[in-house]
C-alpha cells in the first residue's frame, strides 16, 4: 500500500502487464495504480465475436492482475463521466492510457483528455499498440505513405527500444467498487457459436506468449513458404492477441530477432503490414467505411444483403469449395487463414459483384481477431478500391488458388461435411455453431456454383471498364 495519490490506468486494447509503457509510467516511484476498464459506446458497438472475445480477455486479464496483487475495476458509461467519478472516489491525480487510432477512439480520447485537463488532472496517452507512431513515418516530401513497399523500406531498419518489463503494482488504500463482468453479458450475441469457438480460443497474455514461443522455436523458420498453405498451422496465430493488446508488437518483433533466416524477416514484414494499415487509417480515416479511392464511389457494386449470392456467401454455400471452407472455418474458429481471407473477399467483390462493405461487416461480426485497420485495409486492398491495391483485373480464381495452396484438399475436407461419408468433427462443428434458422444439415447435397468463374470474372471486368470509361 502507498500513501501517494493513485494513477488510474484506463485499459482498452492493451490487456497485458509486460511491455506496457503507460502502466510502467503509472507505477513509477511506487505510485498506486487503479486498473480500470470502461464499457462505453465503442465496446457496445463491437460485433458479436470481438465482443465475446473481449469478455474472455477481460476475464483472464482480471485474473492476471489479481495474481500481481492488483484488481481490474469495471464500470459502464461514457468514458469521461466514468473517469471523473472514479477520480472523485479515489483521489487520483492522473489518468493514463495507451493510444488507439481508429476514428471513434480518437474522437473520444481527445474529448476525455481535454475534459480531464480542464479539471486540473494529468491526462496522458502512451504508445504501445504499434511499433511506429503513424505520424513518425514520413515520405521524403513530408507526406504519408500510400504504398507498402516504400513504407517497409522506411521502417525495417529503424531502431526500436527494448520491451519494458512488468512493473510492480502498488495498491491504493481503498479500492473503488467494480461492476460484475457477468452482468454485462458481452458474449451473449454469440449464442450457439460461443461454445464451439470457445474450444479453439485460449485468451490472455500467458497464452499469447506460449503460442509465440512455440512458433519461434518450431515454425518461424518455414514461415516464408508455409504461411500460404491453408491447411497448415504455419502462421503465428498472434492476430487475436494483438487485437486486444494481450501481447505487444514490440515483444513479437524483438523475440523474432532471436530466430535467424528468411522466415523471421518475412514475419516482421507481416507485422509491418499491420503498422501500414494503422498508418493509413490514421492519415485517411475514411479507409474504414468508404472507398479509399474517390473514383470507386461509382462502381456498380450490389449492396443489398438480402440477395441470394450474399446469403450463400455468408453461409458457406456458394458451391465454390475453397470459399465455402473458409467461411465455415471462420464460423467455427473465429479466425480465417490469410490466404483464404483474400480468396473469399475477391469472390464476394469480384465474381459476385457485391460491395466490400458487406464482407467487412460480416468479418467484423464473426472474427475474434477483428481489427479496425487490418480488416478495412484487407477488404479495400482485395476489392481494388484501396491504397496499394492489387490491380482490379487480378481476380483470384478459387480453383487455381485451391490447387496451389490446398493441393491435397485437406482444408476443404476439414471444413465441408456435405458429400463426405464420414466428415471430420471440424466440419460437423459448423452445424453446431450456425443459427438453427439456416436449416443446414451435414447430409444436404453440396450446392452447384452460383456463378461460373469465367462468367463472374468477365462481368466484374466489364463493370470495371464501364466505370473507368
Ligand atoms: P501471421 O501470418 O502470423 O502474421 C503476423 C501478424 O502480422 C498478424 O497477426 C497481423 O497482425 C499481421 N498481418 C499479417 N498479415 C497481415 C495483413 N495482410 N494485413 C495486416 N496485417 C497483417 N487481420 C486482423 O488482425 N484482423 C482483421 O480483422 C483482419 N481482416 C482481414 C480481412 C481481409 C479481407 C484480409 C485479406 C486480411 C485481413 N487481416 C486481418 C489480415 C490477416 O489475414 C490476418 O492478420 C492474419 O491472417 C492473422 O493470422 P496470424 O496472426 O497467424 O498471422
Amino acid at each position: 500500500m502507498s500513501t501517494k495519490p493513485p494513477c488510474i490506468l484506463w485499459f482498452r486494447r492493451d490487456l497485458r502487464l509486460a511491455d506496457h509503457p503507460a502502466l510502467r509510467a503509472a507505477a513509477e516511484g511506487g505510485r498506486p495504480v487503479i486498473p480500470v476498464f470502461i464499457r462505453d459506446h465503442t465496446v457496445d458497438g463491437l460485433g458479436a465475436a470481438p465482443r465475446w472475445r473481449l469478455d474472455r480477455g477481460l476475464e483472464v486479464f482480471a485474473e492476471a492482475l489479481e495474481a500481481a496483487g492488483s484488481r481490474l475495476i469495471l464500470r459502464a458509461g461514457p468514458a469521461l463521466e466514468v473517469l471523473r467519478e472514479l477520480v472523485k472516489e479515489t483521489g487520483a491525480e492522473a489518468v493514463y492510457w495507451s493510444r488507439l487510432y481508429d476514428p471513434a477512439a480518437r474522437e473520444r480520447d481527445a474529448r476525455v483528455k481535454e475534459g480531464l485537463r480542464d479539471d486540473g488532472l494529468e491526462a496522458k496517452s502512451f504508445p504501445g499498440h504499434l511499433l511506429f507512431e503513424p505520424w513518425t513515418v514520413e515520405t521524403g516530401q513530408g507526406g504519408f505513405y500510400k504504398v507498402f513497399t516504400p513504407y517497409w523500406k522506411a521502417v525495417r531498419g529503424r531502431d526500436l527500444p527494448k520491451p519494458c518489463p512488468k512493473p510492480t503494482l502498488h495498491t491504493p488504500d481503498r479500492w473503488p467498487d467494480s461492476e460484475d463482468r457477468a452482468d454485462w453479458g458481452l458474449g451473449h450475441a454469440m449464442r450457439r457459436g460461443a461454445a464451439v469457438v470457445a474450444e479453439r480460443v485460449a485468451p490472455g497474455e500467458a497464452a499469447a506468449n506460449r503460442r509465440f514461443g512455440q512458433f519461434v522455436a518450431r515454425r518461424i523458420k518455414d514461415y516464408d513458404t508455409e504461411r500460404d498453405m491453408v491447411a497448415e498451422d504455419g502462421t503465428s496465430g498472434m492476430s487475436q492477441y494483438l487485437s486486444l493488446g494481450e501481447v505487444s508488437p514490440l515483444t513479437l518483433w524483438t523475440k523474432s530477432l532471436e530466430a535467424k533466416g528468411k522466415g523471421a524477416e518475412t514475419f516482421r514484414k507481416e507485422l509491418a503490414w499491420r503498422e501500414f494499415a494503422y498508418h493509413l487509417m490514421f492519415h485517411t480515416p475514411h479507409l474504414t467505411d468508404a472507398p479509399w479511392r474517390e473514383e470507386w464511389r461509382h462502381f456498380p457494386w450490389n449492396e443489398d444483403e438480402r440477395r441470394r449470392e450474399v446469403i450463400a456467401w455468408k453461409r458457406g454455400r456458394t458451391g465454390e469449395p475453397l470459399v465455402d471452407a473458409a467461411m465455415r472455418e471462420m464460423y467455427v474458429t473465429g479466425r480465417m487463414h490469410n490466404r483464404a481471407r483474400m480468396v473469399v473477399a475477391s469472390h464476394l467483390c469480384k465474381h459476385l459483384l457485391c460491395h466490400w462493405r458487406i464482407g467487412l461487416r460480416w468479418f467484423e461480426e464473426h472474427l475474434v481477431d477483428w481489427d479496425p485497420a487490418n480488416n478495412a485495409l484487407g477488404w479495400q486492398w482485395v476489392a481494388g478500391s484501396g491504397p496499394d491495391a492489387a490491380p482490379y483485373f487480378r481476380v483470384f480464381n478459387p480453383e487455381t488458388q485451391a490447387d496451389r495452396f490446398d493441393p491435397d484438399g485437406d482444408y476443404r475436407k476439414r471444413w465441408i461435411a456435405e458429400g463426405q461419408a464420414d466428415p471430420p468433427d471440424t466440419a460437423l462443428s459448423f452445424f453446431d455453431a450456425i443459427p438453427e434458422g439456416w436449416a443446414m444439415r451435414p447430409g444436404d447435397s453440396y450446392p452447384e456454383r452460383i456463378v461460373g468463374l469465367k462468367e463472374g470474372r468477365e462481368r466484374a471486368l466489364a463493370a470495371y471498364e464501364e466505370t473507368k470509361a
